[in-house]
């Protein structure tokens, strides 16, 4: 069983609760959608399989991973979950939110909504906001933690607005463009 990877690399968290954190990044390429602002180059890739995506992980000191795209779960299954899990590392996710989600084997669930999402619950719900209506992403939904982030940065001003009237929102910022690190 091969995986089309289209990077592994070691960095900080830049968004989210988990910001400035380090974790090595296991992007996987290809996804269900095409957002108009979509930013991540996914589509390249590497078929590798299981041990040499540890092998290549393993190579970092930082025992905590992060799963993302492109969509990660059009591809990650249950066997490269377990392997990471037997080997001590905490792992997070990073989905459009568009399939249920089994979180067994997963420490972390981002959910950063697109068109048609239906996964209602995990740990964070990362919004890109630009000034559209909220109330879509809490109504019925279950997060510990409900983040808005300035699409590309642009509308900074106007996102601290939202978050200051509405303090069940927090600010998310993409720390590691603000830094200039992958
Ligand atoms: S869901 Fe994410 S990776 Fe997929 S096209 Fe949209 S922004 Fe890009």
């Amino acid at each position: 069983m091969s995986y089309k990877i289209n990077e592994i690399f070691y960095s900080l968290q830049g968004e989210g609760h988990f910001v400035g954190t380090p974790m090595v990044f296991i992007r996987f390429s290809g996804c269900n959608l095409k957002c108009s602002y979509c930013d991540t180059s996914h589509e390249t890739f590497e078929l590798m399989d299981r041990e040499t995506i540890l092998d290549t992980v393993s190579q970092y000191p930082a025992k905590r991973v992060v799963f993302t795209g492109g969509e990660p779960t059009l591809q990650l299954d249950d066997l490269l979950l377990r392997l990471f899990t037997e080997q001590g590392y905490k792992l997070h996710i990073e989905t459009n939110g568009t399939s249920q989600l089994t979180p067994r084997y997963l420490d972390w669930v981002t959910v950063s909504p697109k068109e048609n999402w239906v996964l209602k619950k995990g740990d964070e719900l990362k919004v890109i906001y630009s000034g559209q209506s909220l109330d879509k992403y809490t109504d019925g939904t279950q997060f510990k933690y409900y983040y808005l982030q300035p699409q590309s940065g642009s509308n900074i001003a106007e996102t601290v607005a939202k978050v200051k009237a509405d303090p069940m929102w927090k600010l998310s910022l993409q720390m590691h463009k603000l830094i200039g690190i992958d």
